[in-house]
């Protein structure tokens, strides 16, 4: 009925959307000019630090180029923000490669998941995994938790919605029918835990390609019993060779890794010859296991921290009978076979299993501490949990040394770790991608 109002408002569309096309290119310009205002130069100085290769250097500046490191150098003369850094030790940021987020180190987490709501455990995963960060842990690798809520809380770090550390994630673990990480529950009560169910080849292969697709950076595997299951054993090996070898192909056509929950002797070797990457906790390693590690350079992640403090407060404290009683039973023999694998040279990284019984996210660096009290070299325990660390989450090229163009990930303690692990229980300085989050 009336064509000239239509086309005015036509017209008046389109001028609309032409200027919202100007306004977005205008904008998407803004976002870069203010992106290159923000991005600002600072310079530590007044330091010592632990280079890549694990020499302690004395008097060194820290150049930091909005997220990454710029340069070190002994004369930093750059006109640019200034830290004094009261000759503190800079290292760089620690990786912890095995934590459990919704728990906390309560004596019995089973019970704990039952009771939380998805919701809630999220909320404390969060928590937690700032108590890494602040602990000076900028980066942590997530080894199974509940409903995908890794993945969420990495995107929300990542997205800047929340402060965190930098995360490598599993999504949920896969554990056969009766495995480790299936909940042993009467029929009829589901519950999905830390874990999910798959036996068979073909579930196998459906069950990775899920994880992956929920957006896990590592396809988690539980090649035998554990401590901390009711109804199984160590020693005893779950998924077969045949059944881990097409998760983890799965794992790697995706460009992605994969790890075994591995304790006994024949569930750790079934776990190499499938192709596994890294081996968490290897209780049981003897020298052929040890020999096929080194030779397909199988990283091993021992998690001592575990195993320590559930023998520590013991069921006095309310750690669950069954787990009190086989700690006790392989306590001896997974330190002799970490110390086994580690003079042998076989590759390790730190790991902690934060969440399990009284094993507390923020003390991770006890970690640290009982590898030099099991006899690894102080410069090695750091190398574990610095460059190597890196090189098991396949970030070698972004974090784990400070050096030029690698991100500004950094802590600092008083006094040099090299000499006294202990320093790294308290450190003073936590910065991530150039932003601090830390200093004392
Ligand atoms: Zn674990």
């Amino acid at each position: 009925m009336n064509p000239p109002a239509t086309s005015l408002i036509d017209v008046a569309f389109f001028i609309s959307i032409e200027f919202s096309q100007v306004f977005l290119k205008f904008n998407i310009k803004m976002i870069s000019i203010s992106n290159e205002g923000v991005r600002k130069m600072i310079v530590l100085k007044n330091l010592n630090l632990i280079d890549a290769n694990g020499n302690f250097l004395e008097d060194e500046s820290v150049i930091v180029d909005g997220t990454k490191i710029k340069e070190i150098t002994k004369n930093a003369s750059i006109n640019a923000e200034t830290i004094d850094m009261k000759g503190y030790t800079v290292l760089p940021g620690l990786i912890d490669s095995h934590v459990h987020l919704s728990g906390n180190g309560e004596p019995n987490m089973e019970i704990a998941m039952l009771k939380d709501l998805l919701p809630t455990a999220t909320l404390k995963a969060y928590v937690n995994a700032k108590n890494d960060l602040l602990a000076g842990f900028t980066t942590i690798r997530v080894m199974g938790d509940r409903g995908f809520l890794d993945v969420a809380l990495k995107k929300a770090i990542e997205e800047g919605m929340l402060n965190g550390p930098r995360m490598r994630v599993s999504g949920q673990a896969i554990s056969m029918t009766g495995g480790h990480g299936d909940m042993w529950l009467a029929p009829g009560i589901t519950y999905s835990g830390f874990g999910v169910i798959a036996d068979g080849v073909d579930e196998l292969r459906k069950a990775a390609r899920y994880q992956l697709k929920m957006g896990a950076d590592f396809v988690k595997l539980m090649a035998t019993g554990g401590v901390m299951s009711e109804g199984d054993e160590p020693g005893s090996p779950q998924f077969n060779e045949d059944e881990m070898r097409v998760a983890i192909e799965e794992a790697h056509k995706a460009g992605k890794k994969a790890a075994a929950h591995a304790q006994g002797t024949e569930g750790i070797k079934n776990a190499i010859r499938a192709g596994i990457d890294s081996i968490e906790h290897g209780i049981f390693l003897d020298d052929e296991a040890v020999q096929m590690m080194k030779e397909k350079g199988v990283f091993l992640v021992a998690t001592l921290s575990a195993v320590f403090n559930i023998k520590k407060y013991g069921k006095e404290a309310g750690i669950p009978d069954y787990a009190v009683r086989k700690t006790e039973e392989i306590m001896d023999q997974h330190i002799s076979s970490f110390v086994r694998a580690y003079k042998a040279g076989v590759k390790i990284a730190m790991g902690t299993d934060a969440a399990t019984p009284f094993n507390k996210h923020g003390e991770n660096a006890q970690e640290l501490e009982l590898m030099v009290n099991a006899g690894v070299k102080p410069v090695d325990a750091i190398m574990a949990t610095t460059k190597w660390g890196a090189e098991l989450l396949g970030m070698d090229s972004k974090i784990g040394t400070l050096e030029p163009e690698k991100e500004a990930d950094m802590i600092a303690v008083e006094g040099n770790p090299l000499e006294d692990i202990t320093l790294l229980k308290n450190v003073k300085f936590v910065m991530k991608s150039g932003k601090v989050y830390k200093f004392i």
